[in-house]
């Protein structure tokens, strides 16, 4: 069965005192279920504490980027390594933001994903397409595009586990949301590709979330389609209320 994951994406947010407070308020309001698995993805300052002050709780850590190298001149760069010194045992790679603003392509996100897999990191593998894209009928081609070049050279073996979140970029951040039926369908033809490059197995057991505005009143609506097995939530997760209330939605 596969599980549901809600992962909270904190963006450039929260300075280190500010996201002891947030963790400490996701602690408190958090509802434990068995059946959701919860992530929070504070940035790279506060990994450190956040990752102290989940011991003993079973919210994990990721991060929000790292580099496909291990160590040398690479100038303002996270190695997986000091991802896992601090605690994380997941990092989002791919995020629109990371293509759309600092230029990431697939044949980076691809070394970064090979990185992360190697090292035992989860990966967030996000993909999704443009309004334009999607208006101009070339979604599924970009989402294809998308998969086949990020998971270029990645057997099944290694990408069992990996975490897809698919995230119309159009709804990222905008508060305009993809209906229900929008996302399963394209939730559906991701899980038809993976099948068809691994097996349905595979397949079957791949958590493939939704991003985009995802807010406590749209979550069940959402993770209640059949092929929608959690959320990436942004501007949501800043407050530990509404975090919390989209986890117990799902
Ligand atoms: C995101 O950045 O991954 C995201 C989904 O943001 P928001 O929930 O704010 O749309």
């Amino acid at each position: 069965m596969r599980k549901i994951i809600v992962a909270g994406n904190w963006k450039m947010n929260n300075d280190l005192n500010e996201s002891v407070l947030l963790i400490n308020e996701i602690k408190k309001t958090l509802v434990n279920r068995d059946d959701v698995k919860v992530i929070v993805a504070p940035p790279f300052t506060a990994l450190d504490r956040v990752s102290q002050l989940l011991s003993g709780t079973n919210i994990g850590l990721s991060a929000q980027n790292m580099c496909y190298e291990d160590s040398g001149a690479f100038t303002g760069a996270v190695s997986a390594k000091m991802l896992k010194s601090v605690g994380c045992e997941y990092v989002i790679l791919g995020h629109s933001e990371r293509r759309t603003l600092f230029g990431e392509k697939d044949a980076m996100i691809n070394k970064k994903l090979k990185k992360a897999i190697s090292e035992g990191i989860t990966p967030i593998f996000c993909i999704g397409e443009t309004l334009e894209e999607r208006e101009s009928g070339k979604m599924k081609s970009v989402i294809e595009e998308q998969i086949k070049n990020g998971l270029e050279g990645i057997s099944e073996a290694d990408f069992e586990g990996t975490i897809v979140a698919y995230e119309p970029v159009w709804a990222i951040g905008t508060g305009k949301t993809a209906t229900p039926e929008q996302a399963q369908e394209v939730h559906a033809f991701i899980r038809n590709l993976l099948k068809e490059m691994y097996s349905e197995n595979l397949a079957e057991n791949t958590t493939i979330q939704y991003g985009g505005s995802v807010k406590p009143e749209n979550a069940g609506e959402l993770i209640g389609q059949k092929d929608i097995d959690g959320a990436l939530v942004g501007g949501a997760c800043l407050k530990a209320d509404s975090f919390s209330n989209i986890v117990k939605n799902a």
